[in-house]
């Protein structure tokens, strides 16, 4: 049977449109969500990504600012800006596009976010807690994906879960977060041998490799949750995923597209990560 497509695009416009109306209560009680995203730089992906950010602010009503570096800029700089927005009332998330320029330590700009500002949840502060099991922001795509999966109706608790891929921002927090929804999880990566053994065993396949097309239907339990985050520009100029869509769908029972699946997610998650942030800077 073919796999329902799981249109990420519509749940993250459900989503954002629960948002506008939390956003717009909040603005009657005089609150305005604000959120900073800066970028370093001229890279074309970063440009694209942030531009998608400004807008999905706009479409729920946060309040968003740009700030736009040249790739000169010395960490010092970048440090000194941050500093200004962690003391700015009215800005209550600050995002900084990675990668930065070489000469930038990620972590050092990273870790100069104040934990109550980090709606990237990438400060070594919210991933602790996050490890916890404590409140806090979580990471955007893991995030998207666990809500992703909530909202095809899927049961979590119980099910196995096989995710490919271990980075910091997508792979570990996801397996993490599965776990904590009470999966049994089980982690692959490069150095995974017979990696289809263990992925053919996944009610729920989770694949964030960055390797175009390097899951197909022989690696897919039948009937299986498959979520691919990957994004892959091909020669032909084309954006693909980490999985055969075409060969999976008819194995998958649930299959998200490249693109229109985890990518308007993640974009969705900050945008609540930045409302909760005004809430709790408000002491809502
Ligand atoms: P990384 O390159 O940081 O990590 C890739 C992971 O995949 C590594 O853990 C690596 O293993 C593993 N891996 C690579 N090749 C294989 C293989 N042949 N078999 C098994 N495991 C393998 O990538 P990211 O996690 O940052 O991103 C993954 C993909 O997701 C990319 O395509 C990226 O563009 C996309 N992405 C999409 C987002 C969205 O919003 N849609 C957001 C973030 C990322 P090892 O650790 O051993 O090297």
């Amino acid at each position: 049977m073919a796999a329902i497509i799981v249109q990420g695009k519509e749940v993250a416009q459900n989503i954002r449109a629960e948002l506008a109306n939390e956003v717009a209560e909040l603005k009657e009680q005089g609150i305005t969500p604000g959120l900073t995203v800066v970028l370093v730089g001229d890279d074309p992906a970063s440009q694209s990504y942030v531009r998608g950010k400004s807008k999905g602010c706009e479409e729920v009503g946060i309040a968003s600012e740009l700030i736009l570096k040249d790739a000169s800029t010395t960490e010092e700089e970048l440090l000194a800006i941050i500093q200004q927005l962690n003391e700015n009332p009215n800005v209550n998330g600050i995002l900084v596009q990675l990668p930065l320029p070489k000469h930038i330590s990620e972590s050092a700009v990273i870790e100069a976010i104040h934990p109550d500002k980090d709606v990237d949840g990438f400060h070594p502060i919210s991933v602790g807690n996050m490890v916890l099991g404590n409140e806090t922001f979580l990471p955007c795509t893991p995030h998207g994906i666990i809500e992703l999966i909530k909202r095809t109706g899927t049961e979590i608790a119980g099910k196995h879960a096989v995710v490919i891929g271990r980075s910091n921002i997508v792979g570990k927090p996801v397996s993490l977060l599965l776990q904590q929804e009470n999966a049994t999880v089980t982690m692959c990566h490069s150095r995974t041998q017979n990696l289809e053994e263990f992925t053919r065993k996944a009610d729920i396949l989770v694949v964030a490799t960055g390797r175009a097309h390097m899951v197909g239907a022989e690696h897919v339990k039948p009937g299986a949750v498959v979520i691919d985050v990957g994004v892959n520009r091909i020669e032909t100029g084309k954006l693909v995923g980490d999985v055969k869509f075409d060969e999976v769908k008819d194995v998958a029972s649930f299959l998200t597209p490249v693109p229109g699946g985890v990518g308007p997610m993640t974009i969705t998650m900050l945008l609540k990560n930045t409302v909760v942030a005004a809430r709790k800077q408000a002491g809502r």
